[in-house]
């Protein structure tokens, strides 16, 4: 009896042991789970036309991407949904690059006005206004040819995780966020079911300058499905500034793109066009994953994110150029 009320004892304090160990091992777990996932509770962000409800729950990991088995080319697969690293970006603390360089040929377009200049517009005014025809022309052309909007979360998705981009994909930028990105681009977008990236200068939004959209509109358009991304406070060449003026910019603008969308933008494009490495340094340092530029060109690469190159539409673009800038594999310094 006593040999057997030893082994009874010795077989609970093994239980007692394994069950100790086990919860041990799921708290510590657990709290690698939440330290590795400090973007948790950020609001999920912008509802997409083309993925289905948001998923609240997450559980995140350093890598929340399955590698796909195979290496996708940005043709590979058009049934693929796009805008899926658009959703998940939002919980994820950044696409961790998987090591492979990758080249990729998409076109960004480049927009400023779209609206009819004044009869006294100057020169500079005129290329940079398209007319609310020819841009509606140009997004039909797009949607009959069979030409689709991705994001440049999707594009950074592709290019670090090798996540496949439908045929065709087309990304949209509109700069500085003029009062026509809603009367005249918005709701032509949401006819076609397209999506864009309005890059504002936060600045002006901040103290409702005339002549720009308003937060409330910024809102509006990223619960339809677009992207509201920083443009700097108030437009400055950054290559010339110092340090501190440099991270008042950029932080600023990020922050107040947060504070205003609660959404943690991603994205900067450098107003003018102008940056050296200190600018880029500074946008990594604020956790930003790429930057469009105004070098004109249609190839991005794994390794050149924060230099993203881009096809400026003028003025007096006709339908026939703007077909053959689609389809154009390339780039001009
Ligand atoms: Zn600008």
């Amino acid at each position: 009896m006593r040999e057997l009320g030893r082994t009874r004892q010795l077989l609970m304090a093994v239980i007692v042991l394994y069950v100790t160990v086990i919860t041990a091992m799921g708290v510590v777990a657990l709290r690698r789970r939440w330290a590795s996932a400090p973007e948790a509770t950020v609001m999920p962000g912008p509802p997409s036309p083309t993925h289905s409800p948001v998923v609240t729950v997450s559980l995140p990991t350093s890598t929340p991407f399955v590698t796909p088995t195979r290496l996708p080319s940005p043709s590979a697969d058009a049934t693929v949904a796009s805008h899926q690293g658009s959703h998940d970006a939002d919980i994820a603390p950044g696409p961790t690059p998987d090591g492979t360089p990758r080249s990729i040929r998409l076109p960004i377009l480049m927009y400023h006005y779209v609206s009819a200049p004044l009869p006294d517009a100057d020169i500079f005014r005129r290329d940079l206004s398209v007319h609310p025809g020819a841009f509606r022309k140009q997004m039909e052309y797009m949607y009959s040819h069979g030409y689709v909007t991705v994001s440049l979360y999707d594009l950074v998705y592709a290019l670090t995780r090798g996540l496949p981009l439908p045929e065709r994909a087309v990304v949209l930028t509109f700069d500085d966020g003029y009062a026509d990105a809603y009367t005249n681009v918005y709701p032509v977008l949401r006819e076609y079911g397209f999506t864009a990236t309005f890059f504002v200068i936060t600045g002006f939004l901040d103290t409702a300058r005339p002549g720009y959209i308003t937060w409330d509109q910024a809102r509006e358009m990223l619960e339809g499905g677009m992207d509201i991304e920083p443009h700097s406070k108030s437009h400055p060449d950054l290559s010339e500034l110092d340090y501190d003026a440099l991270v008042y910019q950029i932080v600023g603008s990020i922050e107040s793109v947060e504070a205003n969308t609660s959404h943690r933008p991603r994205f900067f494009a450098y107003p003018s066009g102008r940056y050296d490495d200190r600018v880029s340094e500074v946008l990594r340092m604020a956790g930003i994953w790429g930057a469009v530029t105004t070098h004109n060109g249609t190839r991005h690469s794994s390794d050149g994110l924060l230099a993203l190159s881009r096809v400026r539409i003028h003025g007096d673009t006709g339908i026939e150029t703007f077909a053959a800038l689609l389809d154009w594999d390339g780039d001009v310094e």
